[in-house]
């Protein structure tokens, strides 16, 4: 890597395993403090509190139809054939609290989400009923002046929601820890909460370093490249639920870089950074980190080998290396569960979930190091194949593009068959998984 160069400085001793580097980057950091947020503004945040139902769910027994409240027993044996015949004593809608009594041998019209009037213990379908002109001779003309024919028996409560059906009052509906979907924050509002307590959602900086860097948009000159892993790193902080900034590209200078590194602390919860920490002549970014106390190390996987991690005063910062591969994988199985920890996810919903699949083809590893390859993955959980996206170079920014996994080759193993069952990281649920 460092080509005819001698290196800048001693490599660091040591290879540090992939498990325990993912580990002391997650004892590195932790959630930050909760906040009250309005309902609005809640959407993927990590809930903080647990929450209890003050109140019964719905508030009162209630219409789950539209139709008409009765008393069961009047409707009893009713048929199609054998209508029952009620009067008609007035109507309860939804949002409106009439004073409707339902004696025997009447009925109110009600309305989806309306009370149950007093003395009605049921409710019949609109459907399955019809509204005539009242008979003087049988219901009287008090009341609406009219009377319904139903053509259904309707047992006790039928079709009625009782009051804390969904939800009895004091029950926890939420708890601490749980992310806040919309059926969540749909809940908070049904019991009565115009504001929760949430983690905030990690602020993410983004620096990239190397001089050959040039914005996409921007003439190339000879020897420059475009800077894929600004946008890419912080698309990838969005995808974890962080907020993400791109702050200024950094030239591999070390005043530069020290002066960049400070404001990316000053404005963030986390930094990350990409390009220079490995031994390259012109790799003062790990250099500057260690100066600033993040501590450059390399973990024992491929790709990503090289990296620095460590805490710049407060505030943690991920030192990636600057091939895309590298920085992309990196990022995902060391840095986005770092951003989750921040973000106030318990520690079993930090990492993407795995599953098994079998190689489509033989595989390479480096020994001694877990290895990430970019993969396919085709049929359904259980029966899943795994397929290398394409040549695995940590420059080859197009595995990642179709990758829908990281299929896991671990230390031990510097080679699998063609068959074998290996753990892929999944990147992408596929269709027809159900997710
Ligand atoms: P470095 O980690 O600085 O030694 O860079 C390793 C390789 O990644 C070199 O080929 C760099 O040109 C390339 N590289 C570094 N930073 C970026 C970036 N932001 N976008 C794309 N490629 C990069
Ligand atoms: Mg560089």
């Amino acid at each position: 890597m460092a080509g005819p160069f001698p290196p800048a400085r001693p490599r660091p001793p040591g290879l540090v395993a992939f498990e325990r580097a993912r580990a002391e980057v997650l004892a590195g950091v932790r959630p930050l403090g909760a906040r009250e947020y309005a309902l609005a503004e809640t959407h993927g945040l990590v809930l903080a509190e647990d929450v209890a139902a003050p109140e019964d769910l719905p508030p009162f027994a209630n219409s789950a139809m539209d139709g008409f409240a009765v008393r069961a027993a009047d409707v009893a044996g009713a048929s199609a054939q054998r209508p029952r015949r009620l009067a008609l004593r007035g109507a309860v809608y939804a949002g409106t609290r009439e004073p409707v009594k339902v004696e025997p041998g009447g009925a109110a019209r009600i309305t989806t989400g309306a009370p149950l009037p007093p003395g009605a213990d049921a409710v019949v379908p609109l459907e399955q009923a019809e509204v005539v002109e009242a008979d003087p001779d049988a219901e009287g003309a008090a009341g609406t002046g009219q009377a319904v024919l139903i053509r259904q028996a309707v047992p006790e409560r039928g079709f009625v929601r009782e009051a804390g059906e969904d939800v009895p009052v004091g029950t926890v509906v939420l708890r601490a820890g749980q992310v806040l979907e919309p059926a969540a924050i749909g809940m908070l509002a049904a019991v009565g909460r115009p504001r929760a307590l949430a983690h905030p959602r990690p602020r993410v900086a983004v620096v990239a370093t190397g001089d050959e860097l040039v914005e996409p948009g921007l003439p190339l000159r000879p020897g420059q490249i475009r800077d894929s892993n600004a946008v890419m790193l912080a698309a990838q902080a969005r995808a974890a639920g962080a907020e993400a900034m791109i702050l200024p590209r950094l030239r591999d200078e070390p005043a530069a870089l020290r002066a960049g590194f400070a404001l990316a602390c000053a404005e963030a919860d986390a930094v990350v950074t990409s390009g220079g920490v490995s031994v390259g002549e012109r790799d003062h970014t790990g250099q500057v980190l260690e100066q600033l106390g993040v501590r450059p190390w390399r973990v024992a996987m491929q790709p990503g080998m090289p990296q620095a991690f460590g805490l710049l005063g407060e505030v943690p910062m991920f030192g990636l290396p600057g091939n895309p591969v590298s920085s992309f994988v990196v990022f995902e199985l060391l840095v986005r569960p770092a951003l989750r920890r921040i973000a106030g996810h318990p520690a079993d919903r930090l990492d993407r979930p795995r599953v098994a699949a079998r190689l489509a083809e033989p595989v390479r590893s480096p020994p001694g190091r877990t290895s990430f390859l970019r993969v396919t993955l085709t049929g359904a959980p259980g029966a899943l194949e795994a397929r290398l996206t394409g040549p695995q170079g940590s420059g080859v920014l197009s595995s990642c593009v179709a990758a829908g996994g990281l299929a896991v080759v671990p230390a031990d193993a510097d080679s699998l068959p063609a068959g074998a069952e290996v753990e892929v990281v999944v990147l992408r649920q596929a269709p027809g998984w159900g997710g």
